[in-house]
């Protein structure tokens, strides 16, 4: 039996693998699952997977939890501190499933322990590719990728010499507003952006999408995950979110992976890998789609992606910056405090004040990431305040 920790268990993408390893009761004994505010889901999760422990990350959540799971003899445990050890467990597998920076510190320290972990996670990436790569190569631990375009990326390049890469395409659906003019764009609702076209995510990566902040994160993410340098990484708007990356090799051949928007397939195949089993994902009929479209990013209703080719071309702390900045920007525009079109601004602003910081020559460490974070959101917020509706 394999033993497997499943992190942001009560999210979306948590409780997609929660859908898998529940499928197989026979091939996973369940070691840690954590959540955020949403104990009674974290504690039915935690009696259906028989857990070892379910954490909660609030302090305040930790007796509803004790008293939900009571009689069960699973244990229980809050706080930031409570999700590392958690993660220290012994485990072959860990999914990396919480949402935002607070993803990083727990990932860390499963790599340090060697365990295989399939990162859904991309800010991990995105604020300390380096740390996270140099802890996994430390201790001979495996990063595999979940977020969709990275694991297409990743089975494109299975046989292949990534020396005859020329380019990297990942698809991005465009989001909720993909075709409004761009004049209703500042007018727009947290709540309008919350539906997504093609996929049913959290809300959060959601609104990441229809800002294409999540594509910003992806392309920083694929940079870090298969170093690759920037000017050879594209995006490209599919709105049909059925092929989900390109990867192209130096003799014209671009190979695509395609599949339905289900991100169980992604997942599945963390899990599974390096081998393939049957996943329980729509078979798409071609001759039914009937065609697949693409178009060009326009740069003026996605200012993130540009945002996203300095991070790369800056290095160092500004995926710390750039991350912290754009998660306080969401929060203010979700809390009705900015409107959509500020939060590419927000993220602009607090850019150019830390930019001069010499943010690409630092050193990558835990404390400094955490410390460019928080500063980030200092700023953020000041610039926030001043925008504030
Ligand atoms: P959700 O918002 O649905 O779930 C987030 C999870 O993190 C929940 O378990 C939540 O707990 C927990 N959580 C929230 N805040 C904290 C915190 N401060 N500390 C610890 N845990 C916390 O997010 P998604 O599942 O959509 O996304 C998770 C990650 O996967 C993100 O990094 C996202 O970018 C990435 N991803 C998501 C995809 C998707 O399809 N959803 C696709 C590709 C990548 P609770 O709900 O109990 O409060």
């Amino acid at each position: 039996m394999r033993k497997v920790s499943i992190f942001g268990s009560t999210g979306s993408i948590g409780c997609n693998t929660v859908d898998l390893v529940k499928r197989k009761p026979e091939a996973y004994r369940v070691v840690a699952m954590t959540g955020g505010r949403n104990v009674a889901k974290l504690a039915s999760q935690a009696k259906a997977l028989k857990a070892e422990v379910a954490v909660t990350a609030y302090e305040d959540c930790l007796e509803p939890l004790r008293e939900a799971l009571s009689g069960s003899g699973i244990e229980v445990a809050a706080g930031e501190a409570a999700l590392c050890e958690a993660a220290e467990r012994p485990a072959d597998w860990i999914m990396s499933a919480i949402v935002g920076a607070a993803g990083l510190p727990p990932g860390l320290k499963a790599l340090e322990q060697g365990t295989t972990l399939a990162l859904a996670n991309k800010e991990s990436l995105v604020t300390a590719g380096a740390l996270l790569k140099s802890t996994a190569a430390a201790s001979g631990a495996r990063i595999l990728p979940v977020d969709s375009e990275h694991s297409a990326v990743f089975q494109g390049l299975v046989g292949e010499n990534i020396a005859d890469v020329e380019r990297v395409i990942i698809t991005a659906s465009g989001g909720a507003f993909r075709d409004w003019p761009l004049e209703k764009l500042a007018a727009a609702t947290p709540a309008e952006a919350s539906s997504h076209p093609n996929w049913d995510m959290g809300q959060r990566i959601t609104i990441d999408s229809a800002t294409m902040f999540n594509k910003a994160l992806e392309l920083i993410e694929t940079h870090e995950f298969f170093d690759i340098s920037p000017d050879r990484i594209e995006a490209i708007v599919h709105p049909e979110s059925l092929v989900h990356a390109l990867v192209g090799f130096r003799d014209g051949a671009l190979m695509a992976h395609v599949g339905p928007p289900d991100m169980r397939h992604a997942i599945g195949y963390a899990l599974n890998w390096p081998l393939r089993d049957h996943l329980p994902v729509e078979r798409l009929n071609l001759a039914e789609i009937g065609q697949l479209t693409f178009r060009e990013p326009d740069a003026a209703r996605y200012p993130a992606l540009a945002q996203a080719r300095w991070v790369m071309e800056e290095g160092g702390l500004a995926g710390a910056v750039f991350n912290a900045a754009k998660e306080r920007a969401l929060d203010g525009f979700i809390e009705g405090r900015i409107g959509f079109l500020d939060m590419a601004s927000v993220v602009a602003d607090v850019i150019e004040i830390m930019s001069g910081e010499g943010l690409g020559l630092a050193a990558i460490t835990l404390d400094s990431v955490q410390q460019a974070d928080q500063e980030a959101r200092m700023r953020a917020d000041a610039v926030i305040a001043v925008r504030q509706r």
